[in-house]
């Protein structure tokens, strides 16, 4: 019988409740998966294959059971005086996608303008990772780190460009590779200051021109 686990810390998502399945479960749909995809899942290479990606699933999804605004909410200062944008760029992402579970593999870069409070860099680091530590399209994951900066920290503006591949369209599909998705979030000053969001574009060595082409 299945576990009810209630999932209720899982902020921007609908609180849910859903019928989590036992390890055992887990593992015997991944022996489902090896026999769909053409292989014995009893011979010896395979054997330990089930328990193994399960344990890969708890990492590569761990962004479920963590609530993103925790790691702004206890770690934010006070700051008197600071007027100008905070850019954090590069900070590498691995996510997957919700319609192939296929890896999204790309960097965010992500801008802020301060009104009272900043937090530590490494900390918007970790936002980022619990966002992309679930199944997601990189549109809403974009949106999802600004709305929750714009939350908790009540800065005067926000600005998040993502950049990466995916996996659904690199290695199957269309077969493209080297395509890259820009998606941006653009709140506060970023949006309605072109100036703030240029100097957040120049930091990124990126032009508000493409952005307004639509290509971020
Ligand atoms: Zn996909």
């Amino acid at each position: 019988m299945n576990k009810v686990i209630k999932l209720n810390r899982r902020p921007g998502r609908r609180a849910a409740t859903t019928n989590r399945p036992t390890r055992t479960e887990a593992e015997d749909a991944v022996r489902t998966l090896i026999r769909w995809a053409g292989d014995d899942p009893d011979r010896e290479g395979l054997r330990a294959t089930p328990a193994r990606a399960v344990r890969a699933y708890e990492e590569w999804f761990a962004g479920y059971d963590e609530d993103p605004r925790e790691y702004l909410k206890r770690t934010f200062e006070e700051v008197a005086g600071y007027d100008e944008i905070v850019v954090l760029r590069d900070i590498r992402f691995e996510s997957y996608c919700e319609h192939h579970l296929a890896p999204i593999i790309g960097r965010a870069h992500i801008g802020y303008l301060p009104d009272t409070r900043v937090v530590g860099i490494s900390k918007l680091a970790r936002l980022v990772d619990v966002y992309a530590k679930r199944l997601q399209i990189q549109e809403r994951m974009t949106a999802e780190i600004a709305a929750c900066i714009e939350n908790v920290l009540k800065p005067q503006g926000v600005a998040v460009v993502l950049e990466a591949t995916h996996q659904c369209m690199t290695t199957r599909g269309v077969h493209k590779s080297g395509v890259t998705m820009v998606t941006s979030r653009m709140l506060g000053v970023f949006r309605s200051r072109p100036e703030t969001r240029n100097e957040f574009l120049s930091a990124l060595n990126l032009r508000s021109r493409d952005l307004d082409a639509g290509r971020i």
